[in-house]
């Protein structure tokens, strides 16, 4: 356990040169590794760098060791001696996906409420390219942090985690997985024992009361850890006012537009009507705005696991039904026949609704970041991140502005993004090759063939094919 630990210290303080030298790696990551040269040129790939510059075609990224050396035009930019070089003519390349609603957790109808899906999320994370995920409320945050260790270390497959305390949720009757904290004071108790013990976010959710939120937000600031909600009982704007510091999902979660609502208690029911015939534009709206640019409150989109109420809009993506053992195979496939005849009308247009909410979001200077939330149905780990690339570009985002979204400002939500979040020399080398453009096909985001992690380049084939029929089981 030590060695490797020791071996991380010497290639960071080292730098390069160290850095290239060929690594050791664990016989399991080996099996699903298709690039482990200590050097390696993509050459001739089409490069979206996450800036949200314009993508530039005939580029090489030069990588060495755990980083990217080198970034610029192919012919213009040298290959060291000895490094593996990869055509990647008809490819494109950009930043591992940074997911921040990326639970590790999966529920199923048939195969009951948030199991830890601790062997095929992880793989298939990395395999749709998502290279670091924040899990955004967690319900086994000693399994979350020993997996990281492990992840950390070398020895298991995955991606980057940032793990979460277990959800924050106020009194009534929650999930079962959740302790309902029963005032101000459990709620410190709580964040202080999660903090001490290395989660570095909570995730509230949306029962809690704006005393306990305060007081949870409070202690979190305190240990240097911050806080994110999935809101109801508390509005935007009062969580702002709270000192939160990101907020899940966007405009089907805020409260503070309903007329009947009561202080710390949701809204009654007919919630989906006032999303209706809400005007994004109206003062109420833009106030919103105004004060999460102001207090630097981030939002999290979350646009594939609001499709799922929408069963009429696509089929279901045959990739998810593979990956899904077969109850919960069926019970999904099942629910997407039923909904081909569904009236979903209302909710196709909240969902269009939400995604006109995040365009005057960001158009309003907000910092928007994305997380696919693969708690249920259809959505699940990784290919919902992918999806959010389809509707984020539906939205009405350029392709380089909705990779902008998944990448570096993820990386800048969580404090990274000196490291990681877009392609440029010096930082760490986390990329997604694909086959195609998803920047004139939005669905290439799908065809992925290489993920980098840390300069190690994962076979996403073989990745994906280790989880088929997996995912809620284990
Ligand atoms: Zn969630």
């Amino acid at each position: 356990m030590r060695r490797p630990l020791l071996a991380a210290l010497l290639l960071s303080s080292a730098g390069y040169s160290l850095g290239a030298q060929q690594r050791t790696v664990s016989p399991q990551i080996q099996s699903v590794l298709s690039v482990s040269a200590p050097v390696v040129a993509l050459t001739h790939v089409r490069l979206v760098d996450g800036t949200g510059e314009r993508a530039r075609d005939d580029q090489t990224v030069i990588i060495e060791g755990e980083l990217i050396r080198a970034v610029g035009k192919t012919g213009e930019t040298s290959v060291p001696p000895g490094a593996q070089v990869l055509d990647l003519s008809g490819h494109t390349v950009f930043p591992g996906i940074i997911g921040l609603h990326d639970h590790m957790y999966y529920s199923s109808a048939a195969g009951g409420g948030m199991k830890l899906m601790l062997y095929s999320y992880p793989r298939l994370f990395l395999s749709a390219g998502v290279t670091t995920i924040r899990t955004a409320g967690s319900v086994d945050s000693y399994q979350e942090l020993n997996l990281k260790k492990a992840i950390d270390d070398g020895l298991a497959i995955g991606p980057d985690i940032v793990v979460t305390g277990p959800y924050l949720q106020g009194p009534g009757q929650g999930p079962g997985a959740m302790h309902p904290v029963s005032g101000p004071e459990d709620a410190r108790r709580m964040v202080r024992y999660w903090a001490e013990e290395g989660v570095t976010w909570f995730k509230a959710y949306t029962l809690i009361s704006r005393a306990d939120l305060g007081a949870a937000i409070d202690e979190a600031h305190k240990h240097g850890v911050k806080v994110t909600a999935h809101l109801c009982s508390v509005g935007f704007r009062e969580a702002v006012a709270l000192g939160i510091d990101n907020l899940e999902h966007g405009l089907l979660t805020n409260s503070e537009y309903h007329s009947g609502k009561q202080p710390d208690a949701c809204p009654p029911s007919g919630s989906a009507a006032t999303y209706d015939a809400l005007d994004i534009n109206s003062q109420d709206v833009q106030r919103t705005f105004q004060e999460m640019v102001k207090r630097n409150v981030s939002m999290t989109s979350t646009l594939a696991v609001y499709e799922t109420g929408s069963p009429t809009r696509v089929p279901v993506d045959q990739r998810v039904l593979d990956a899904l053992f077969p109850g919960a195979r069926d019970a999904v496939a099942q629910y997407y026949e039923r909904g081909r005849t569904a009236n979903d009308t209302v909710a196709r247009r909240n969902l269009r609704k939400a995604m006109d909410f995040e365009r005057a979001f960001v158009k309003a200077g907000g910092l928007l970041a994305a997380g696919s939330d693969p708690c249920c149905a259809s959505a699940i780990a990784g290919y919902a991140d992918q999806r959010n690339y389809e509707l984020l570009v539906e939205a009405g985002f350029t392709p380089e502005e909705a990779i902008r979204i998944m990448t570096l400002n993820g990386a800048k939500v969580l404090g990274r993004a000196d490291r990681v979040g877009s392609i440029a020399p010096g930082k760490q080398a986390d990329l997604v090759i694909v086959r195609g453009d998803p920047t004139r096909q939005s669905s290439d985001i799908r065809n992925v063939v290489t993920v980098f992690r840390k300069g190690l380049g994962y076979d996403a084939a073989k990745l994906t094919a280790s989880i088929a029929g997996q995912v809620g089981i284990r």
